[in-house]
């Protein structure tokens, strides 16, 4: 069948380099929904697994985990969505339904969930990511774009967003102004910047340098900005947060950070770091301090993020551009060269 054919965009070796690759989709089964991508963001987990830094990489492989798309196709027992309605596809396309975190609606947490790129579905052929003109996914990982949201807007919170709203969500509805801090200002970073600002929390940014104070500030509305390698800065911030969300993908010593927390505050690792993470103690001791960890969200979290950001009519900070910029597009988000994530039009894109 002719329609079954998808175009997508991938990488062949470890040089991570992408180009047009068509291959065939799987059948829309009883429970699968079929869509045309229309947006997809681009995340530096695409670019490890590209070049095959995190663990054996099925090539081709199209990479693609913040999908957006328009419903064409649906399985007999899909009762949740229609012909044409916009939705959302994330980090995840399946698992095992059976587990304790699948039974509580934590797939995440399923220690057989597939992911929507490298990973195998259950009829053995390989997931396909968004970077692509069509997928199939089954209901459960599909989730509805609120009506009020526009799609490019909505694609970075399908991975970046999520991955700051799950942990965050403790916080929220506190009868005092939290005082949060977000350590990093990346595509997850600068997400949580938003949504801690939205839960109505007092928002420090911390940084490795100076250069991004004018963007927390300004952009993003953080209420303050401390340099970490400023010691007299970090001194004078002592005890003062509730809450430290590290977005930080690269090896940092913990201590001065935990010195930022008051007595029973958080620390929440949300980005996988290659080496071991380091701190004393005494660091988590005095004042009971907790460091914590937290993996994407679940697809109810998905859908709450979604509708979080059209309620309150948030803005995310996207640069969009077409399938021919995306080798550029990685280039430039490796060297922190974009404010604040890639989307890409994939349906205004020639995939051939
Ligand atoms: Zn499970
Ligand atoms: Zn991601």
């Amino acid at each position: 069948m002719e329609g079954r054919k998808a175009f997508g965009w991938a990488a062949r070796d470890t040089s991570g380099i992408l180009s047009p690759f068509s291959f065939n989709l799987r059948e829309t089964g009883a429970e699968d929904v079929m869509l045309n991508v229309l947006y997809c963001g681009v995340d530096h987990t695409d670019l490890h697994q590209m070049r095959n830094e995190i663990h054996s990489t099925n090539y081709p492989l199209v990479p693609g985990h913040e999908i957006v798309g328009e419903v064409v196709e649906l399985g007999p027992e899909v009762k949740k969505f229609r012909v044409g309605d916009l939705v959302g596809v994330g980090c995840i396309v399946g698992s095992c339904g059976e587990c304790s975190p699948c039974q509580s609606n934590m797939e995440q947490y399923c220690p057989n969930i597939i992911p929507t790129i490298n990973g195998t579905n259950k009829d053995g052929s390989f997931t396909r990511g968004g970077f692509s003109s069509a997928m199939v996914v089954h209901q459960r990982f599909v989730v509805r774009i609120p009506e009020n949201l526009a799609p490019d807007q909505a694609a970075p919170l399908l991975c970046a967003g999520v991955t700051a709203y799950s942990p965050l969500k403790q916080f929220m509805g506190s009868n005092r102004v939290l005082r949060a801090g977000i350590l990093g200002l990346g595509g997850v970073g600068h997400l949580g910047v938003i949504i801690a600002k939205a839960m109505g929390h007092h928002v420090t940014v911390i940084s490795s340098s100076d250069k991004k104070r004018q963007e927390a500030l300004d952009i993003l509305g953080a209420d303050a900005f401390l340099v970490s390698s400023n010691a007299a800065e970090m001194e004078g911030a002592a005890n003062s947060l509730d809450y430290i969300l590290d977005t930080v993908p690269a090896f940092h010593p913990l201590g001065s950070y935990l010195s930022l927390l008051t007595v029973d505050g958080k620390l929440i690792v949300v980005a996988a770091v290659p080496k071991p993470l380091q701190f004393d103690a005494v660091d988590i001791i005095l004042g009971k301090k907790a460091i914590t960890g937290s993996f994407i969200g679940s697809m109810e979290e998905t859908q709450e993020i979604l509708e979080f950001w059209a309620e309150k009519g948030l803005k995310s900070f996207i640069e969009v551009v077409r399938m021919d910029y995306v080798n550029k597009a990685f280039e430039r988000m490796e060297r922190n060269d974009v404010r604040f994530r890639f989307v890409l039009d994939v349906a205004g894109s020639n995939l051939e």
